[in-house]
């Protein structure tokens, strides 16, 4: 495992010599130690990324020439997917199986930006002008240096959501990834190098965000910052942007709604919103952790709800059969603790979980937990928790449903589930929200486009969009008349 920084295509130490202990979530232990990057090794990388990009090969060559280096780094990732996922689970917590899937779809988002880079060499858009004394194109052109900063829930999967588009589209980059979670990303240095991808276009820095990664954001060498994570630390890259204009895309938060109508499979509700909440142990910025269940189903579904959530095994990721790890570290385990402490005494009800599992005295373990009788305005229903922790509570009417579901200041996703396709239909269309699921919840494509209305955020990631975040449109018009422009009359 990696302890260096990746810049200019190269390992090399931290400036200042600092490191940052990597703690498993499932011991407590501490069992390596990356580099904690400071300023100066912030102002190496962007120095490296800029040569790149100005003088380097990379924006100059073909999507079909990137695509090459891009389809690498997929199979890089394929070849070394088992020791990968081991150590995402060490770093993270997850069950191993959910790593595997999630560093499939790593590999998967590589291969799929591949394609689209090829399809940028015919991307040349000859534009209808009403003037036919000219003609006109529009050209798309990578935009610069970009820098990329990623949470800890999906530490290789969201690195790669926004470092495949970017080489894809000729833009060169900095990732900074989580500081409790780096492993991998950095892995992915070590990947790119033995893809033979140019010096300086990927660079790789571990560290503080509020150190490496505010001087990222600050950075006037920087044409793009790529964000995924909290609102607040959004806020300040929007802020720290707005001085030089640097373009910004930002995947933030969510307390997205599910909504239940009583027509549905009980069977299959109960399996959409556990999977909804609990998967990832619930730190999923689109997980349904508001479910709304039409008032006819809500005691049956709560009584299966709960009997089923008391079912799923809890363990180390690494043990077969688990499903539900540890959350990633200390202060995301106090976190949510403390939020369920706060949902009691604001008058919620704790109908299951809410404690450290019995057996566990190492790890930061939860049981899933089912909150009901959770007040409107209590943090419970309106905060983010980011953890396996789900509000419940009854509606009456269709209408109800719909405000209850938009009364957020987030706008992430929203699920919905009835057999009544016509009804679905409606709902989903009148949810406030950028990803919305249909009779289940949370799957997510590569295709499809990614992000939230609101204060969940600005742009979208994924498909063809998310191409879009690392590209300038350029106009090029010409002349193709010999009759004088006339705007002034010679002699
Ligand atoms: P966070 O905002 O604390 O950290 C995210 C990243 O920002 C980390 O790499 C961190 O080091 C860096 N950072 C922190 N301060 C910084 C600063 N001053 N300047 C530059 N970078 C800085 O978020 P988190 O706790 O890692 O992740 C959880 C949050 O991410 C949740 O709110 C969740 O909803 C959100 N999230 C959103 C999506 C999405 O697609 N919308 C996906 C995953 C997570």
């Amino acid at each position: 495992m990696q302890n260096q920084l990746f810049i200019n295509g190269a390992w090399v130490a931290p400036a200042k010599g600092q490191m940052l202990p990597v703690i498993d979530p499932a011991t407590e232990e501490v069992f390596h130690h990356i580099a904690a990057a400071t300023e100066d090794d912030a102002d190496a990388a962007v120095a490296a990324a800029r040569a790149a990009f100005d003088t380097g090969p990379w924006p100059r060559l073909s999507g079909r020439e990137r695509a090459v280096y891009l389809r690498a780094i997929a199979q890089g990732i394929r070849d070394r997917l088992p020791d990968l996922a081991r150590i995402e689970v060490r770093d993270n917590g997850k069950p191993l199986p959910e790593a595997e899937w999630d560093l499939g779809d790593a590999a998967g988002c590589f291969d799929y930006y591949a394609d689209l880079a090829e399809d940028l060499d015919d991307e040349v858009e000859d534009i209808a002008l009403a003037d036919g004394r000219f003609t006109a194109k529009a050209l798309r052109e990578p935009l610069g240096v970009a820098v990329a900063i990623v949470p800890w829930n999906y530490p290789l999967l969201m690195a790669s959501w926004k470092v495949a588009p970017a080489l894809a589209a000729g833009c060169t980059m900095i990732l900074k990834p989580a500081e409790t979670t780096s492993l991998t990303a950095l892995e992915l240095g070590e990947i790119a190098k033995a893809a033979g991808l140019p010096a300086g276009v990927l660079n790789i820095l571990s560290g503080k965000g509020s150190v490496v990664g505010q001087r990222l954001i600050e950075h006037p060498g920087v044409d793009k910052v790529a964000f995924t994570g909290s609102g607040p630390v959004g806020s300040r890259i929007m802020a720290a942007g707005a001085r030089d204009i640097k373009r910004v895309s930002l995947e933030l938060g969510g307390k997205s709604p599910f909504v239940v109508f009583a027509d549905s499979d009980i069977e299959k509700a109960v399996e959409w919103i556990m999977f909804g909440i609990f998967w990832n142990q619930g730190q999923v910025c689109s997980a349904t952790s508001r479910v709304l269940v039409e008032r006819a189903l809500y005691p049956a579904l709560l009584k299966r709800l709960v009997e089923e959530a008391g079912k799923i095994r809890i363990g180390n990721g690494l043990q077969d059969g688990t499903l539900l790890g540890p959350l990633v570290n200390q202060g995301q385990y106090e976190d949510v603790l403390r939020h369920i402490a706060r949902a009691r005494e604001q008058g919620a009800t704790v109908v299951s979980g809410g404690k450290r599992p019995e057996g566990f005295d190492k790890g930061y373990y939860l049981e899933p937990t089912i909150l009901t009788d959770v007040p409107l305005d209590s943090d419970a229903w309106v905060e983010e928790i980011f953890g396996p922790v789900v509000c419940l509570r009854p509606f009456d009417t269709e209408g109800e449903a719909i405000r209850l579901a938009n009364d957020s200041r987030f706008g992430l996703a929203a699920a919905v589930m009835s057999a009544d396709d016509a009804r679905c239909d409606r709902v989903a269309r009148a949810f406030r929200a950028g990803i919305v699921w249909i009779n289940c919840s949370q799957p997510t494509f590569t295709q499809a486009p990614w992000g939230g209305y609101k204060q969940s955020g600005i742009g979208r990631e994924l498909g063809r969009w998310g191409l879009d975040n690392y590209l300038e449109t350029k106009q090029v018009t010409r002349l193709v008349s010999d009759q004088p422009w006339g705007w002034y009359l010679k002699g």
